[in-house]
């Protein structure tokens, strides 16, 4: 079932009888060549890929509730290329590419719009730390123009920028960023895998990992064993929970971090922005909404909901940087789960039982790497050999030490300040 302008008229004028659901509902098969654990986007795309670019559609992904229903539809849904270390710098700007012909891949319209983000500094070094961060970014190939004061001005006139404690300096545009339609993500990717032979199994909660002579053999779920010759776990902020059930201890921390969403209003805000002295952002939904989310809860936890404090740090942020907002009333608020890494960067690798690999540690920047990340990993399950862009996102640098890519500075501190 094809997509396009003359289909939506022809359904339009014949009472929309002919759409089909989007993915096929299939009982799981007894073996598969591949089995894919965790439905959000990173499992969906490792599937599309592993179909469209290596022919490998005897695969299943299995997800324990509903496609979509993880972080992949709970983001705030910025897509952006603008990582500073070699290593993370190659693998977004690979995966913006790839979200750049992201529709017309997937004949699906994600809502994919490069509206520019622009990160807000508000001190000398901050300008300084900023302009090394836009040189990497050029350097990369990527889009990245460092405004002052005026050049803010001009794209964002309702910042407060004389505010006292935080006066904006300026910013760093990059053009290329902006917001997708995040569970159309997760939708276009499962119908493309599905479309391609893949099956999707929902309502299939993996409870065991099966390994025999230290070789993967298959999986055990709510609904039965399935024998798989290769294995790969996708599962985001339940990481640390699956991968136990190989033997393995992972460097995961799981997090919470929370969004927020106002009322639908008229456009105000064009762009994503972020403040630089505390830990927020925003853009407008195209529904009108105000998106806008902060920093993480300060405790490791599994509760897909966050707690009132950073709650009120989130608004006092925005209320110091855009004093307009506090006339918007808040329409509800949620929360995901986490999956951080020590050094904030991400792990694509195989792991010391054969066959079995694991795709985890996207921190909270996981959703612009979704293309990215299953093109990488569908690459390297299909062929046995690391795809370059993500050849650093190696899960031993956490045992040597070599290797580590502190993209935030901020240490061993599983991102916490
Ligand atoms: C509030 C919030 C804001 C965010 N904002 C952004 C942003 O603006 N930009 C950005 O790039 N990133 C953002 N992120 C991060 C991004 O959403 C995640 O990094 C990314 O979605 C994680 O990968 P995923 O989509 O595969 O995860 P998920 O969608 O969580 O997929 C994992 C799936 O595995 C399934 N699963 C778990 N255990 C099992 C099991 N035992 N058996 C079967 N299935 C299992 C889960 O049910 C889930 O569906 C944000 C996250 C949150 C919560």
């Amino acid at each position: 079932m094809r997509f396009s302008a003359l289909r939506i008229l022809q359904e339009g004028l014949s009472g929309n009888k002919g759409w089909r659901p989007h993915w096929r509902d299939p009982a799981p098969k007894s073996e598969y060549d591949i089995v894919v654990i965790g439905g959000g986007g990173h499992g969906l795309s490792t599937a599309y890929y592993l179909a469209k670019e290596h022919g490998l559609s005897n695969v299943a992904v299995l997800e324990k509730r509903y496609l979509g229903g993880g972080n992949v539809g709970r983001n705030t849904t910025i897509v952006r290329a603008n990582y500073f270390l070699p290593g993370n710098s190659e693998f977004y700007s690979h995966s913006l590419k790839l979200w750049e012909g992201l529709e017309k891949d997937l004949n699906y319209n994600v809502m994919h719009s490069q509206r520019g983000l622009i990160n807000l500094f508000h001190s000398d070094g901050q300008r300084d730390a900023f302009a090394r961060r836009g040189n990497a970014m050029v350097n990369q190939g990527d889009d990245a123009e460092l405004l002052d004061r005026a050049g803010v001005q001009r794209y964002l006139p309702y910042l407060d920028f004389d505010n006292v404690r935080f006066p904006v300096y300026g910013g760093l545009l990059h053009k290329r960023g902006g917001t997708a339609r995040h569970d159309a993500v997760a939708w276009g990717y499962a119908r493309g895998a599905s479309d391609r032979g893949v099956d999707l199994i929902q309502n299939c909660e993996v409870t065991g990992i099966d390994i025999a002579n230290g070789k993967v053999t298959g999986v055990q779920t709510t609904r039965g064993a399935i024998r798989a010759k290769k294995v790969a776990i996708v599962v985001a902020g339940r990481s640390g929970q699956v991968a136990a059930m190989a033997g393995m201890r992972l460097p995961i921390e799981s997090h919470i971090l929370q969004a927020f969403v106002t009322e639908g209003l008229k456009p105000v805000i064009n762009h994503v922005v972020s403040f630089g002295m505390g830990h927020f952002y925003i853009s407008q939904s195209d529904k009108g909404g105000l998106v806008f989310g902060g920093d993480l809860d300060f405790y490791p936890s599994y509760a897909q909901r966050g707690n009132l404090p950073m709650a009120e740090h989130v608004m006092e942020a925005a209320m110091t940087l855009m004093p307009m907002i506090g006339k918007a009333k808040v329409l509800r608020s949620w929360g995901g789960i986490m999956d951080m890494t020590p050094d904030g960067s991400p792990i694509i690798d195989k792991t010391d039982t054969e066959g079995l690999f694991i795709d985890c540690g996207w921190c909270y920047g996981g959703f612009k790497a979704v293309p990215g990340s299953g093109f990488s990993f569908a690459h390297l399950i299909a062929t046995g050999q690391h795809h370059a862009p993500a050849a650093r996102f190696r899960l031993d640098r956490f045992r040597t030490g070599v290797g580590l890519m502190d993209e935030e500075g901020t240490g061993a501190q599983h991102n916490l300040h």
